[in-house]
């Protein structure tokens, strides 16, 4: 293989790994911030279901005193009538005992509809509460990945961009390297990767196929140092023959096997 697509191959593979601890970094805090809303929207609802629940007990406590009171008012009554001396007057207290007991039983029936409505809140306490301890724990983690990454990403990053730096001046050294190097530059700039590796006739980033005498060419070994564009995406493209061998590569051990020969050389 052409000696600088093979630098190129491990060039990418840290540029993608920088890429990588940088969206990081950036969306760690950002996590974090989300998680501090999710808490803080599950303090609101627990306080709003107490605050509710709250006000369901003073309203009954008022409802439980107006009972006791019009059933003192109907004893009272009751009494008068004892010394009344008129048909009219037992008439008048009889339909004043009548309205006094309707409005217990209108008292009673709105203080069972304010239990009914305390029972679905205190299902909204028990609900809130657990979310605000799942929230306070997922805010917990987030908080401590966050510090976790800011620390090993920003040590990653430092290792790699100085590793880098020493491929980029490497790959300078070499005659076609300052071509080559800003070639990939563009693309990577402009596409998000700048090599790819063709597989089974086709350009593993855009997925077009490679028409089959540039195939032929890519996998011989008589053009073996010439670098071999996609016709489709203008990525340099790159053939790994042990792909083809029994055992395939997972996904990125190519890469990472690339990186480890970049290291020894
Ligand atoms: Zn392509």
């Amino acid at each position: 293989m052409n000696q600088d697509l093979e630098h190129l191959i491990v060039l990418q593979s840290q540029d993608l790994e920088l890429k990588r601890l940088r969206q990081e970094l950036t969306d760690a805090p950002l996590r974090v911030a989300a998680a501090q809303t999710a808490r803080a929207k599950a303090e609101v609802a627990l306080a709003a279901a107490k605050t509710a629940l709250q006000k369901e007990e003073v309203l009954r406590r008022s409802q439980q005193s107006d009972v006791t009171d019009r059933h003192g008012k109907i004893a009272r009554l009751r009494k008068q009538m004892e010394t009344a001396t008129s048909a009219a007057q037992i008439t008048a207290l009889e339909h004043e005992i009548k309205f006094a007991e309707g409005a217990i039983e209108k008292l009673e029936d709105e203080e069972l509809a304010s239990m009914e409505r305390s029972e679905k809140h205190e299902a909204e306490k028990a609900q809130f509460t657990a979310l605000l301890e799942k929230t306070t724990a997922t805010l917990e983690a987030e908080r401590a990945r966050n510090a976790n990454i800011t620390k090993e990403n920003t040590a990653a990053i430092a290792g790699i961009e100085a590793e880098r730096k020493a491929l980029r001046a490497l790959i300078v050294e070499s005659e076609t390297g300052e071509a080559v190097l800003s070639n990939y530059d563009r693309i990577s700039k402009a596409k998000g990767t700048g090599v790819s590796e063709a597989l089974d006739h086709k350009c593993s980033a855009c997925q077009m196929l490679v028409r089959p005498q540039r195939w032929n060419d890519l996998t011989g070994r008589e053009h073996d140092a010439v670098i071999f564009t996609c016709e489709t995406c203008g990525r340099m493209l790159y053939w790994d023959p042990r792909r083809d061998s029994p055992g395939s590569f997972a996904a990125g051990e190519r890469l990472e096997k690339a990186r480890l020969m970049g290291q020894q050389k």
